[in-house]
């Protein structure tokens, strides 16, 4: 077997501090001998590849037990990394941790830097690029469908779906560079009529990918929301209710709170990112008031969701609708009408509203989701949660039929780069370009989805074709 890396790497793989077992993890030539000079177990050193071994770990030096442990062993090229790796479960503490980790050492591990065992497992090729960066992405996850995300991509599902467009499109490539080699001038080879078709295919698939990402960067870090709303609505109530904490200052004077208080909760797998925003009012004198309402518009801009939050005692639905308009008046995103303190509101006003709002057939175009809630009295706060995630979901996920979501900003850089340059091909074939301008768009296009799989650079792309295609076989 070839190995790529003469020595062998060590380190802690789980978080640090106190758990109930941490996993320690050697990666390397001499992972298995390193870890049976110090094990109790006879056998290991010539046991099979994915199995578990239960024993002590001893100093053979001063013949101290420092843990007892299971160690699961994976032979080369069946892991991680494709290198013999050994994981140590031990007892969690930091001492233990560190004596075992000291022990490895001086028995001649070397401490691993950050990212190397996946910098292994891309360099030996268990693994490319996009899965390698899904590897950081899958250990920084922390909700529920960022992990979900990450998996997917770590399987290479992603990399799979561009590998294929690629190897379609690269047949035409071939040809087109054959037409040039040819020298002719009007000789195609290239079928131009089948390569509109596949390039509105690949378009389509490019753009959506591009789409996933405003879903994926939505996903991984999180979904600003403003919740915006006039003055003693309850803004700074439902966020304390939302956050299960008393984090934002309640106060039952009108504009007290001016300043931006932001918290996260995970809702159903996604994380949302709360503003509170000072009071929205537009008649206020009030200087700072003032600022707080072009501050407030600043923030809807650069939100993903608006929470529009009202009394419903103060309110009636047109004004409701004119605020919202207010707010997002040139934007594109998704808003929810949140009606607060049904608790003192009249039965006239809550049935004037869900009349407006919800039972409204004719207003179907720029229809508003309504949440009616108390926040103060903890009442609806499940239901608009529901309605937060339907309302994310509803509009991103829609867009996106595959089950692939791009998250990295690299691989959106150049699904963009790609993009641009099949549309270039495409106004190519429109106005009847030549072949040397469609080839060196189509080159570029593919040089640009070659880079996300970290499978090819742009001067190995003609021995890549050439290899594929023998001329005068
Ligand atoms: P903000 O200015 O929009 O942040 O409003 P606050 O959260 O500071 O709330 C203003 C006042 O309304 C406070 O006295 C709250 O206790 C009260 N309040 C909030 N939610 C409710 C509710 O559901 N019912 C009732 N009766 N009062 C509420
Ligand atoms: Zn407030």
């Amino acid at each position: 077997m070839t190995t790529l890396f003469s020595d062998t790497i060590v380190a802690l793989s789980t978080p640090p501090g106190a758990g109930a077992l941490a996993v320690i993890r050697l990666s390397g030539p001499a992972a298995v001998a390193i870890t049976a000079s110090v094990f109790s177990k006879k056998s290991f050193a010539e046991a099979a590849g994915n199995t578990l071994h239960y024993g002590t770990l001893r100093d053979p030096n001063s013949g101290e037990i420092l843990d007892e442990v299971v160690v699961g062993l994976f032979r080369a090229p069946k892991s991680f990394t494709r290198e013999d790796v050994v994981e140590i479960s031990c007892h969690g503490s930091d001492y233990v941790v560190r004596q075992v980790l000291a022990l490895l050492l001086r028995h001649g591990a070397r401490l691993a830097e950050a990212g190397e065992f996946t910098k292994r497992a891309f360099l030996s090729g268990a693994m490319d690029l996009a899965q390698a960066e899904a590897v950081a992405d899958l250990i920084a996850a922390d909700s529920a469908l960022s992990h979900r995300v990450a998996l997917n991509q770590l399987r290479g599902g992603f990399s799979q779906e561009l590998r294929e467009l690629r190897t379609r499109l690269i047949k035409f490539a071939a040809l087109l560079e054959l037409e040039l080699d040819f020298g002719e001038e009007d000789v195609e080879f290239a079928d131009r009529t089948g390569l509109a078709a596949l390039l509105a295919e690949v378009r389509g698939v490019v753009r959506g990918l591009l789409r996933s990402f405003e879903l994926g960067n939505v996903i991984k870090n999180g979904i600003t929301t403003v919740i915006a709303g006039r003055p003693n609505a309850g803004k700074s109530t439902l966020l304390n209710a939302l956050l299960r904490e008393e984090r934002a200052i309640v106060s039952a004077i009108p504009g007290t709170t001016r300043d931006f208080i932001e918290d996260e909760v995970s809702i159903d797998g996604l994380r949302f990112r709360f503003v509170d925003t000072a009071g929205l009012r537009e008649d206020t004198a009030d200087e700072v008031e003032a600022i707080g309402v072009a501050r407030t518009r600043e923030r809807v801009r650069k939100a993903s969701l608006l929470l529009y939050l009202f009394d419903l005692a103060e309110l009636t639905p047109a004004e409701v609708r004119a605020e919202i308009l207010a707010l997002t008046t040139g934007l594109k995103l998704p808003v929810l009408a949140v009606g607060n303190k049904t608790d003192l509101a009249s039965a006239e006003s809550i049935a004037a509203f869900e009349t407006e709002f919800r039972d409204n057939p004719t207003s179907n175009a720029n229809e508003i989701p309504l949440v009616l809630l108390a926040a103060g009295q903890n009442q609806g706060i499940e239901a608009l949660q529901t309605a937060l995630v339907k309302q994310v979901r509803g509009s991103a996920l829609k867009n996106n039929a595959s089950a692939t979501i791009v998250t990295n900003v690299r691989h959106a850089r150049a699904l963009e780069t790609a993009a641009a340059h099949l549309a270039a091909v495409q106004t190519g074939l429109d106005t009847g370009f030549g072949t040397e301008l469609l080839a060196a768009d189509l080159r570029h296009a593919l040089s640009a989805l070659g880079e996300i799989t970290g499978e090819i650079s742009s001067e190995d792309l003609l021995t890549s074709i050439f290899t594929q295609f023998c001329i005068g076989k």
